[in-house]
């Protein structure tokens, strides 16, 4: 990000702009929504300019922009629509301390003027730093067309209630009155009475709402995929837009974390195989903790919450201090990986079995069922496998695998710094130390990667 979106205050205060033609229009437009002072020096000024002047709703000065004239304000407009004299103003309004704007240079000036939704008090900006203006037009036509023309009002009139509206509990029960006040009640009461019948709306709703029991809290596991949000399913999104609190893996990635509300609190329960962690104990007694005092907790697993995360352990405490949860299922990595390399996890003829394994467990290096594991075809999606290389490769190959079996390693699945390594198992554990990881891997014994040009070819696609 270039440029950094503020709302800046601008009532009673005054916006000096410089020009009194086409360009110098299409910005009064857009000011004039403002309560700024403001103030348009030009000799010549458009009937349109010479209009607003008389009915007060701005000052003309009837002279060039010149030293002093930028003094006191808080911005500046350039809209001469003539470089050099558009220079000389933007000079002038930098030399006494004013963010200033080249209409239409955008290398020439401090800040920039988004599109703008206005459904005042609720204002959208858009703001593509002047890359594509055209996305810009079209992501305002489509939020003019989907934002009610009432938002503005209801938004205005539920400011005035905010202060009734802190008798109900902060957190969910606030939420609640406020989501269906916005997108239930609001609505049909503007619609049939206007402005009038929205405080009558209002005052019923919040009854109805002081009357409620609280709530009791709950635990959603959701499986969070392999950290392209993309990848995120549909209840997963809603969750997380749900939640009070999100307790999160290590492996989440930040682009997910931040779907969750911004007042949610955000809880990094990382833990890492050889490194430091939280330790699960702590994570149940949290879990436990934030929903037995009535907050929705998400608990934000890596792939699906159901391979190698520990969730039995999470529910069993759920389940043994009466706390109500469930389960959204998410994108395991070896789906994403395989999906990567254009490969199946079975496929008909070569493996009718595939084993999701792991390459430690709590005793160290895991031990599977390495005989059948060895025959031809067999395919296997291998978790927590990087530093146990050299003992799958002796103990499979111990057991009859065939050296050149494939077999591919997948970095950062979905994620931008995505990478596959090919290799076989006569050589991975060098591969692997070549590659030199630093990211989660996924290891896919027993397939090979297929038309990587193509598959990355279609990515770029539908990038485009
Ligand atoms: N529940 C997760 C697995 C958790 S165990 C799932 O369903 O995917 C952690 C291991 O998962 C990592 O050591 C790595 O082997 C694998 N993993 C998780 N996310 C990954 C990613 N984006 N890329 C590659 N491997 C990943």
């Amino acid at each position: 990000m270039k440029h950094f979106p503020i709302f800046l205050s601008v009532e009673d205060r005054k916006i000096a702009l410089s020009g009194g033609g086409d360009a110098a229009l299409a910005k009064l437009r857009l000011l004039l929504k403002t309560e700024a002072n403001i103030v348009v020096y030009a000799r010549q000024a458009a009937p349109e300019i010479k209009a607003w002047a008389a009915d007060r709703m701005i000052d003309w000065v009837q002279r060039d922009f010149t030293a002093g004239d930028a003094s006191g304000a808080v911005l500046v407009y350039a809209a001469n629509d003539d470089e050099a004299v558009d220079r000389a103003v933007i000079d002038i309004a930098r030399a006494e301390g004013v963010l200033a704007n080249h209409v239409d240079n955008l290398s020439n000036s401090d800040f920039i003027t988004p599109a703008i939704v206005d459904r005042d008090p609720v204002t959208v900006a858009i703001g593509t730093e002047g890359a594509a203006p055209v996305l810009a037009r079209a992501i305002k036509a489509d939020l003019e067309e989907r934002l009610p023309r009432g938002l503005g009002t209801m938004a205005r009139v539920g400011k005035l209630f905010r202060k009734f509206a802190e008798a109900l509990p902060m957190g969910r029960a606030r939420r609640a009155f406020w989501s269906e006040y916005y997108f239930q009640t609001g609505p049909l009461a503007f619609d049939k009475d206007g402005e009038e019948g929205l405080g009558e709306a209002l005052g019923a709703l919040f009854t109805k709402h002081l009357s409620k029991t609280a709530e009791a809290g709950h635990v959603t596991f959701v499986g969070a995929g392999p950290g392209d949000p993309e990848l995120l399913t549909v209840k997963a999104r809603n969750a997380l837009h749900d939640a009070d609190v999100v307790i999160h893996d290590r492996l989440i990635t930040p682009e997910i974390l931040e779907l969750a509300r911004r007042e949610a609190l955000i809880v990094d329960a990382g833990k890492e195989g050889f490194g430091p962690s939280t330790p699960q104990g702590d994570i149940d007694v949290m879990l436990v903790k934030y929903a037995a005092e009535g907050h929705h907790v998400v608990r934000l697993k890596s792939g699906d919450a159901t391979v190698f995360g520990r969730l039995d352990e999470e529910i069993d405490a759920c389940a043994d201090a009466a706390i109500a949860y469930s389960v959204i299922p998410g994108i395991t990595s070896a789906s994403a990986a395989v999906a990567s390399v254009g490969q199946s996890l079975t496929r008909r003829g070569r493996n009718s079995s595939v084993r999701l394994i792991t390459g430690h467990d709590v005793k160290g290096y895991a031990e599977q069922d390495w005989r059948s594991l060895a025959s031809d075809g067999e395919v296997a999606a291998i978790y927590m496998g990087k530093k146990s290389a050299r003992f799958l490769q002796g103990r499979l190959m111990m057991h009859g695998a065939s050296p050149q079996t494939p077999v591919t390693i997948v970095e950062n699945v979905s994620r931008p710094n995505q990478r596959i390594v090919a290799s076989q198992l006569s050589h991975l554990p060098e591969d692997l130390a070549d590659a030199s990881l630093t990211g989660p891997a996924l290891i896919l014994y027993g397939l090979a990667p297929r038309n990587a040009e193509l598959i990355t070819q279609t990515l770029e696609e539908v990038a485009q």
